[in-house]
């Protein structure tokens, strides 16, 4: 069985001018990513008060624990790892020594960003408000007299300002500065944040504006932060200014460098770019910004090659848990096809900034593609992150451990680390959970779409009417989606449902009736004058699923992957029988599993809760065997393996491997040979 088409390469629905949600409104709200009154765009984001997550939905505990563990965390941290002292020495107010990665202020700002959202949704945690303050007031007073604002170069290096923006990461950090602000702005926690990032961007528009110093930075960011800022502003020059360093890239301007130009993506014009090349995040940040200037410009070609971007990365060179970058060298996407499971670099930033990204491309196109990238990525790649207390956190995220493997500390480390020297991941997990809700639903004049499914509700006003949809479900543990419409009059309009492109089967009932409803572009569309109180049920089968990769995926010829809903499975040394060495266990799709719950039907592969495993919701059983092949490593002729014991296979979402006990791991599973 092959795992079905990733895209949906049906005509995508006509792209128009739309309605700004906050035009250009300092104290209006928005969440990440608001397009301006001029974008051309086919969804319109709901503010973050118009959506909401309810804690006892996996989503919504897991936007809990980002605040009641991650985010705490990451404040020690940066307070515990130099970051604040930093600042506190470019302020004058501290001599203490630079401590940690040059770019280290990006940390604070991404922990700015999410604490921004954090408290522009709940009723507030003081100490997280005292943060927010506290370093907002420090910003301002280390940042210069001119505006600029970065403690290495204020402290360690004053002379090299400017002068290296191949590994600087100058404008990446101003970047992160002026995503922080705008979260502050749009949450109403911390306007003041705007006045500091507003002097120095007036200090890049002065620098690297027109008639001005032809550069951009070896780190892209700041293209899509430039545009945010723009967004909420209203100042056209950091929009002009974002496009003016997308259309100076693949000039060479940043030199060979260490690792080439398509490393930073310099090698050629973003527009003529036909794959994604170098490291996976400067790929993905960049596409963001392709698309946040390509829709507020009405700039097609730049969109169109964004999507080209995109179509190379999933259908070439992301791993099946949404994860982008293959090579540990370069933190870089690999070759076509070039997936190794085991050597999977696939950084948690590089699977954040393909939710940024998609979440982009989807509101500019309305395809359903986008959303199904977005939530594989979200449920895999970047779940799998975070420890299940919060507080740990994967850099790379590989798809199998050895037994045996041997780890270097942070690098391939085998289990989740408190922190690490380069902390980048850990406060972009934040800053991405903190705003999650703002990814649930988008609107647009005739209607609500709803594109990841999580308990909460969602408000909107559309076709002249406040509407409210209140989601009630299990998901991804159960397909059933039960909603609840309410509208103030009895306007019609669309209520749009995503049909992910896993799901074969589904069954829709409105007050209890069964209704045809075909998916058309990835959505059903329910249009009717809505009665307040009416009842909606998706129903979504899901079935596990045996995926398989293309055969050009030598790494994972001959295996399978499971997966359940958008979730992606995998097999850890924790559940195997003892003594059992995890590369040698094979799936045997000809042993009837043990089902994992009584009622469920003796069947190859089954699903269900284990008493015994009260922290996984859902495992999959199958049957499997150990297989035997001697113990030279390499022998003349086809290799035959024996089949040894046959016992029950369990396997366990990938996103919480490393939870139990550490150990070997792998999402893909040789299958057995059968005769
Ligand atoms: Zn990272």
């Amino acid at each position: 069985m092959t795992e079905q088409k990733l895209s949906d390469t049906s005509a995508a629905p006509s792209v128009r001018t739309m309605r700004a949600s906050a035009p250009f409104d300092l104290h209006g709200s928005a969440g990440p990513v608001a397009p301006g009154p001029g974008a051309v765009a086919a969804l319109r984001p709901l503010n973050p008060d118009q959506a909401r997550l309810d804690t006892g939905g996996l989503l919504g505990r897991w936007q809990r624990r980002n605040a009641e563990d991650t985010l705490p965390h990451c404040v020690d941290n940066l307070h515990h790892a130099g970051n604040i002292g930093n600042l506190r020495a470019a302020a004058g107010e501290s001599d203490e020594a630079f401590a940690g990665m040059w770019f280290a202020d990006s940390d604070v700002h991404k922990t700015l960003e999410a604490a921004a959202w954090e408290l522009g949704t709940s009723s507030g945690d003081e100490a997280l408000r005292s943060f927010v303050e506290d370093t907002v007031a420090l910003l301002a007073r280390a940042q210069q007299a001119d505006g600029y604002l970065n403690s290495y170069f204020t402290v360690v290096a004053p002379d090299e300002r400017w002068r290296k923006p191949d590994w600087s990461h100058e404008l990446y950090c101003a970047g992160h500065l002026f995503q922080a602000a705008v979260a502050a702005a749009r949450t109403g926690v911390s306007p003041a944040l705007v006045a500091v990032a507003r002097r120095f961007a007036d200090l890049l528009v002065e620098r690297f504006g027109p008639g001005g110093v032809e550069e951009v930075c070896g780190h892209p960011e700041i293209e899509t932060a430039l545009a945010e800022l723009y967004r909420l502003t209203g100042h056209r020059p950091y929009l002009d200014l974002a496009r003016r360093f997308l259309d100076l890239r693949g000039r060479g301007l940043l030199g060979h460098g260490r690792f080439g130009p398509a490393y930073y993506q310099d090698h050629v014009p973003v527009r003529e770019a036909r794959e994604v090349t170098g490291h996976a995040v400067r790929q993905l940040y960049l596409l963001a910004g392709m698309v946040d200037v390509g829709v507020e410009t009405g700039d097609h070609v730049l969109l169109d090659a964004a999507e080209r971007l995109w179509e190379d990365a999933v259908h070439r060179r992301s791993y099946v848990t949404g994860a982008h970058g293959s090579r540990h060298r370069e933190e870089a996407y690999g070759d076509p096809y070039e997936l190794p499971p085991d050597r999977a670099y696939a950084e948690t930033c590089a699977a954040i900034a393909s939710v940024h990204a998609n979440w982009r491309l989807l509101l500019a196109t309305g395809r359903a593609r986008y959303a199904d990238e977005m939530e594989r990525a979200l449920y895999n790649a970047v779940a799998a992150a975070v420890s299940s207390d919060g507080r740990h956190f994967f850099y790379s995220n590989p798809l199998q451990l050895r037994t045996g493997h041997a780890s270097s500390g942070e690098e391939a480390a085998s289990r989740r680390l408190p922190w690490y020297s380069c902390a980048c991941c850990p406060p972009n997990i934040a800053r991405l959970m903190a705003s999650l809700h703002g990814y649930l639903a988008t609107a647009h004049d005739d209607g609500l779409q709803i594109h990841l499914y999580a308990s909460g509700s969602v408000n909107a006003e559309v076709a002249g009417a406040a509407v409210r949809v209140d989601v009630r479900t299990e998901y991804p543990w159960q397909g059933r989606i039960e909603l609840t419409v309410t509208s103030e009059t009895a306007a019609t309009w669309t209520l749009a449902l995503r049909v992910p492109a896993w799901c074969d089967a589904y069954t829709v009932r409105i007050d209890g009736g069964p209704v045809m409803a075909p998916a058309r572009d990835g959505y059903i569309r329910l249009t009717r004058a809505w009665a307040p109180g009416t009842t909606v049920v998706l129903d979504l089968e899901m079935p596990v699923r045996q995926v398989s990769a293309h055969p050009r995926v030598d790494a994972v010829r001959g295996c399978v992957a499971l997966a359940r809903g958008p979730l992606v499975y995998c097999l850890e040394q924790a559940d195997l029988p003892p003594g059992t060495v995890l590369e040698d266990v094979r799936l045997d799709p000809a042993v009837p599993a043990v089902p994992a719950v009584p009622a469920v039907a003796a069947a190859p592969i089954t699903s269900g809760h284990r008493e015994d495993l009260p922290d996984i919701p859902v495992v999959i059983n199958a049957g499997g065997l150990v297989a035997h092949a001697g113990d030279s490593l390499y022998a003349t002729g086809i290799r035959r393996e024996r089949p040894g014991t046959s016992f029950t296979l369990t396997a366990v979402p990938y996103f919480l491997w490393g939870n139990r006990s550490e150990g070997p791991m792998r999402v893909w599973i040789p299958v057995a040979a059968t005769e």
